[in-house]
């Protein structure tokens, strides 16, 4: 009924998640309030590793990309499902490093990781580093030098797909800050250039397409593309490329236009083109990484806010303010990404009136969505809007210095709470003031 499955509704009208009422959790906890379904996160954490032992066999991983939501309670999780973990900043790794996560399941990815943010990573013994340009391979392998250490790397790669367009295009990539391109024949000279540095574990090749994905050819083709230049390096440096990390991106549900692909259908697909090109190619099987973000936890999570003042401007538009907005979620400003809402004290009630969902900050462009049917909405209703699991709490600000909301994990029943809500005093702590 609500595009995810630990959502539904009660006796009293009200929304649940996790058989929560979410009316109850915004009264305990405040608003704006981040809500997670834990069965939910572990549920899609198992669609994934069960669908790559069925397609791929054992020789591969799912990493999940933490950028999407990073908290050391969900590092933990993480963990125990046996996956690894994607980090892309200092930041994100010492939130790993901190919540116990093992250090060998980690890949740190980066356009432009500093000095600092490499030298944490070799004295964690990060796992994988995946190394974007010339210079940072060169600085790598200098500290690693300084460090006594050896680091095992996977390069970024451009395939050359562009992914973000409908009609996927074979060019566009390669105007991107990610990555080496292949058509250029830069890769091919950064993987020469790496096989001569002594500190230097040529161990796989990354590439990553884009976001929010619906469409399964981007993808097989994008692995056939990778698979082709495992085999060209095989030739021509007569070097065995092991791993293949083919990135995430698959999309999701926000609202009911949305039609993703099942995993199973996706991983079917990729996996079969790997092997048809190693079969054609004549390579080994490589191990292969893949690591979703969005499709992790986006589904699992939801934003609860209070209703403030609803404003109708006869022949124009109706605005409905929420106690929160830009600054807890900044895509419908950043990309005009659609949500599903609805209020979750009348969960079911007809939408019969149209509103324009805005934000408590300074700025004309702060909203959360336009043309929103809803029921007729008062003061003090609560406002929930679906799938925000990703992309919001990791991408908050204290815009306005509004205090960053708490988010709670919901399991069987009960709550806990996984972020604290931000105080004024936390506002402040970093402000010196003689
Ligand atoms: C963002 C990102 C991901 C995850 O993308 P989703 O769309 O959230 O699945 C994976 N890998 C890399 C390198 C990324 O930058």
């Amino acid at each position: 009924m609500f595009i995810s499955e630990c959502l539904s509704v009660n006796e009293e009208n009200h929304l649940t998640i996790g058989g929560l009422d979410t009316v109850s959790l915004a009264e305990e906890y405040g608003t704006p309030l981040y809500v997670f379904d834990e069965n939910q996160i572990r549920k899609n954490c198992r669609l994934y590793t069960e669908s790559m032992k069925n397609f791929y066999g054992d020789n591969g991983l799912i990493l999940y990309a933490s950028k999407a939501f990073c908290t050391m309670a969900m590092c933990k999780l993480i963990d125990s499902e046996g996956m690894g973990l994607d980090v892309v900043s200092g930041g994100e790794l010492y939130t790993a490093h901190k919540a116990g996560f093992p250090m060998e399941r980690i890949y740190f990815h980066g356009n432009n990781k500093s000095k600092a943010e490499l030298e944490l990573a070799l004295s964690f013994g990060v796992g994988r580093i995946v190394v974007d340009n010339f210079d940072e391979l060169h600085l790598l392998n200098e500290l690693c030098d300084k460090a006594e250490k050896k680091a095992a790397v996977l390069f970024r790669i451009k395939p050359g797909i562009d992914a973000h367009t409908h009609d996927f295009i074979m060019t566009g990539q390669i105007d991107s800050k990610f990555g080496v391109a292949l058509e250029t024949g830069e890769a091919m000279e950064l993987l020469r250039e790496a096989n001569t540095l002594s500190n230097i574990e040529v161990v796989g090749l990354h590439c990553h397409i884009g976001s929010q994905i619906f469409d399964l050819p981007p993808f097989c083709e994008a692995a056939q593309v990778m698979m082709n230049f495992i085999a060209d390096i095989k030739k021509e440096l007569g070097l065995t490329i092991q791993e293949l990390n083919l990135g995430g991106g698959f999309g999701i549900q926000y609202t009911e236009n949305d039609d993703p692909v099942s995993y199973d259908k996706y991983m079917e697909a990729v996996s079969r083109t790997v092997k048809e090109t190693a079969k054609k190619r004549n390579i080994e099987l490589p191990r292969i990484l893949m690591e979703p973000g969005r499709s992790i936890v986006g589904s699992a999570g939801i934003t609860l806010y209070n209703v403030g003042f609803v404003k109708e401007i006869p022949g124009i538009r109706n605005y409905l303010s929420v106690d929160g907005g830009m600054a807890d979620n900044p895509r419908y400003m950043l990309y005009d990404a659609e949500y599903t809402f609805l209020l979750a004290n009348r969960a079911t009630e007809e939408k019969n009136k149209t509103y324009t969902v805005a934000g408590k900050s300074c700025e004309s462009g702060d909203l959360l969505g336009e043309n929103v049917p809803l029921p007729e909405a008062h003061t003090g209703d609560t406002l929930a809007v679906l799938a925000t699991g990703a992309y919001n709490y990791s991408m908050a600000s204290n815009y306005n210095r509004l205090p960053r909301p708490a988010a709670i994990m919901v399991k069987d029943g009960k709550s806990h709470m996984i972020i604290k809500r931000e105080t004024y005093e936390d506002i402040i702590k970093n402000d010196i003031c003689e």
